[in-house]
């Protein structure tokens, strides 16, 4: 395998460079790592992780919506006019493996397998059909989502389970998320794989909701930092995909402040804390060339992911984007329906978003 491209959505530069967390260490100390920061108007998750894919800003591939929803003038992953990375790898001849990156559907083609992304419909495309009991379970929405209700979507998870059961289950779906991803990458070897974890983010989220049903009481910010602390634990096990690989790339979208802030109200809701724009990029290059000096450099942009890690792979990027068309060609279909905007919004509304 060439490339392992790990997503930790909502991962903060300031958290991962300056907490003590030993094995986070080791990896930087083998790395050039560096905060990617989200654009100043967009620092969400659907315009930057289509920067990520397209290497483009946010103005220029024309998704801006906060979930990368195909409303309010924004383009989606379905209607985007512009090649994303797995498709410029599968051009240059590469096949890749795409596990719950955000946003991701089935429509377009890829040369391996994807799993689709939160908040999509959950599908799948290629030869992951016998891993998806593993991986039905995106994120704690999904779950959230799937619980039976009788009212509103909120009131039954969070009256039924308490912060710490909802962070266990968490940690539970990423150790299957891990032993699906090696067992795939045993059973259908790809040269470029892609797997995005989202705890980083849903924690900053679900904290929100729990000071909410406590109206902003006994505000504290510790599990969110705890969280980092057990993912760290797991680093070892996140990066040992079952396959040698050279080239390792660790980003993510957006932060996520490193200190709580006071309790405040917005939009007639109260928020701990909210997204921050600094997102990290770690790069470990173990190929012979060894194209990269180790140690922290001045920050990127989301949209200087793609490009980099092209380069690392020998690709030219320009070449590249010109060259691939994307798939499929024409636009495909807008967003189909009622039932489909209705089920995205509630896994949304799970999360606390509307
Ligand atoms: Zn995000």
């Amino acid at each position: 395998m060439k490339l392992f491209f790990l997503g930790l959505d909502g991962a903060s530069a300031q958290i991962m460079f300056e907490r003590n967390l030993p094995n986070t260490r080791r990896l930087l100390a083998q790395s050039r790592y560096q905060a990617c920061m989200a654009e100043e108007d967009y620092p969400y998750t659907g315009p930057s992780w289509t920067s990520i894919y397209t290497g483009m800003s946010a103005e220029e591939h024309g998704v801006t919506d906060l979930w990368g929803r195909n409303i309010e003038g924004s383009e989606s992953y379905d209607t985007l006019r512009d090649p994303v990375i797995w498709e410029m790898l599968n051009h240059a001849g590469m096949s890749t493996g795409v596990v719950h990156m955000p946003m991701t559907t089935c429509t377009r083609q890829v040369n391996g397998y994807i799993v689709s992304g939160f908040p999509n419909d959950l599908d799948h495309a290629g030869v992951a059909a016998e891993l998806m009991p593993l991986l039905q379970a995106r994120d704690i929405s999904d779950l959230i989502r799937l619980t039976p209700r009788d009212r509103i979507l909120d009131n039954t998870w969070y009256r039924n389970y308490t912060l710490d059961q909802s962070i266990e289950i968490l940690k539970k779906m990423i150790d299957w998320k891990v032993e699906a991803v090696r067992i795939l990458v045993h059973t259908h070897p790809v040269d470029c794989l892609f797997v995005q974890y989202s705890m980083l983010d849903r924690i900053g989220h679900l904290l929100n909701q729990y000071l909410r049903l406590r109206d902003g009481q006994d505000w504290s910010y510790e599990p969110l930092l705890e969280l980092y602390d057990w993912l760290d634990t797991r680093l070892e096990a996140l990066l040992d995909v079952g396959a040698d690989y050279e080239l390792l790339i660790i980003t993510s979208d957006h932060g996520w402040p490193a200190q709580a802030t006071e309790p405040y109200s917005y939009d007639g809701k109260l928020f701990g804390a909210w997204h921050s724009h600094d997102g990290v990029l770690i790069v470990r290059d173990l190929s012979e060339a060894g194209r990269v000096q180790t140690g922290r450099t001045g920050p990127c942009y989301n949209r200087d992911v793609c490009p980099t890690v092209l380069g690392l792979l020998g690709q030219d990027y320009e070449a590249l984007r010109n060259a691939t068309s994307p798939r499929p060609a024409e636009r495909p279909r807008q967003f189909d329906g009622k039932a489909s905007e209705q089920t995205i919004e509630e896994r949304l509304r799970a999360l606390g978003y509307l």
